[in-house]
């Protein structure tokens, strides 16, 4: 008797261009996903948990209560075998230009946050032992990137975060792994300026943006069961970029 019938997965970002795809591809995997996303994309949490089953949850995960919530909706679905750390935001502009404002949202989405989430969930048992927990890095964080100083920081800080927290819960035969994207076509990308788009476009040596599908499939690979010897690694998905 298999008390589990159903694995779980947590993929926060759902409603963005790579959460949704990971969401659509871990439940393509017989996964019941909880998707995550601001209070602004509720109507497209709802298409998409109608479309793949799962639990929608809108809410700002900077917020004081988004770890509780996460938690609960997470109790109800008797603990975590995947967590996918996939919502971020840029703010892109030079550093004498860049707000306190700016610098600390981005830190606070792009870290902290994961930080404070992962934390609420271990103290309420709720990663289970075995699971596989993804961070969404960048090759932003990297090699750096111009005009990005905020979130290249980010994204290589949440690399040091990644490889402390697998050491952590190694002995649970937990993984924790990070992805590291090139430039890929969603509307993050969508809303950076041409020039710097062209930028980007060079971090990636496939001379074009890459697809979410594609780091959909990289992040269902680490959270696959057979990935257990894999362990606090940085997958880069860039068709081999040219920096870094
Ligand atoms: P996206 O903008 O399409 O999706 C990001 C999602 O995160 C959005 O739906 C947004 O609403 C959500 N989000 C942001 N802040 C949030 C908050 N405070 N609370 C809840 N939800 C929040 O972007 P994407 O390209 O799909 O990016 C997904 C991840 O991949 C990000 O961490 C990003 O930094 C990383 N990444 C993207 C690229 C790229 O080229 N697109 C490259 C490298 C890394």
């Amino acid at each position: 008797s298999n008390p589990r019938p159903m694995k779980t997965a947590l993929v926060t970002g759902a409603a963005g261009g790579i959460g949704a795809a990971t969401a659509r591809r871990l439940a393509r995997e017989g996964l019941r996903v909880l998707c995550v996303d601001m209070p602004a994309t509720k109507d497209a949490l709802i298409a998409l948990t109608s479309e793949i089953g799962g639990e929608l949850l809108a809410i700002d995960l900077v917020s004081a209560e988004a770890p509780h919530k996460i938690a609960a909706a997470a109790a109800r679905f008797g603990g975590l075998e995947v967590l996918v750390h996939n919502a971020g935001i840029t703010r892109d502009r030079t550093l004498t230009r860049m707000s306190a404002a700016e610098w600390d949202s981005v830190m606070a989405v792009n870290l902290s946050a994961i930080a404070t989430i992962d934390d609420r969930l271990d103290i309420d048992g709720l990663i289970v032992d075995g699971a596989r927990e993804i961070c969404l890095s960048s090759i932003s964080g990297i090699a750096g990137n111009a005009g990005q100083t905020n979130y290249s920081a980010s994204k290589a800080a949440l690399i040091g975060y990644v490889r402390a927290r697998a050491d952590e819960l190694a002995t649970r035969g937990i993984t924790v792994n990070a992805v590291a994207p090139g430039f890929i076509e969603t509307a993050m990308t969508r809303r950076i300026p041409l020039m710097l788009r062209e930028a980007g476009r060079r971090l990636n040596a496939l001379k074009q943006g890459g697809r979410p599908e594609d780091v959909a499939e990289a992040i269902a690979f680490l959270a696959a069961p057979e990935s257990g010897p894999i362990n606090a690694q940085v997958l880069r998905v860039c068709g081999q970029s040219l920096l870094g």
